[in-house]
């Protein structure tokens, strides 16, 4: 992938005004340092937008309708986390989630993490799921820096 110098603050506003009707629905919380990075913006745009796309849709219906995202720039690496408080997913289908094409959504693609999968194991990171039913869900993504 052609790398860039971006900065991460404005990318993710970018990100919040593309999906303002969607995203207005909850309460977004975001702790993501105004840093010039030197990386693909159009891979950090795609995982920042499809982990924060179903955080929102996870939280809709749910008493605590908060997002937060994080992006941490570690010695290595930077640590991006988007957290939900809604649905959580359920033990059973938490390892075909990343599966092309699964969707627990009536209208959904099953495409968000599927490509975000891709894009971190080519970048040789890593993804971390932490989720419990009804309480919520955390995505960490570790990324060579
Ligand atoms: P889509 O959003 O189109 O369904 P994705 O690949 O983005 O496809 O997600 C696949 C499935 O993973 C979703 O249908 C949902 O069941 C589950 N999922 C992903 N993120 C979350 C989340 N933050 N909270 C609850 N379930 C989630
Ligand atoms: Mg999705």
């Amino acid at each position: 992938g052609e790398k860039e110098r971006f900065n991460l603050k404005d990318l993710l506003r970018e990100i919040l005004d593309t999906n303002q009707p969607l995203f207005s629905q909850v309460k977004m919380k975001a702790r993501v340092p105004s840093v010039e990075i030197e990386a693909n913006k159009e891979q950090w745009r795609q995982i920042l937008e499809n982990l924060l796309i179903n955080a929102v849709e996870a939280s809709r219906e749910v008493q605590r309708s908060e997002v937060e995202i994080e992006v941490e720039l570690l010695d290595r690496d930077y640590l991006i986390k988007v957290r939900d408080y809604g649905s959580g997913i359920k033990e059973d289908i938490r390892s075909r989630i990343f599966e092309p094409f699964f969707t627990t959504k009536p209208t959904g693609t099953g495409l968000g993490l599927a490509v975000v999968y891709r894009i971190v194991e080519n970048l040789k990171g890593e993804v971390k799921l932490f989720s419990k039913e009804g309480e919520g869900t955390l995505f960490e993504i570790k990324l060579p820096r």
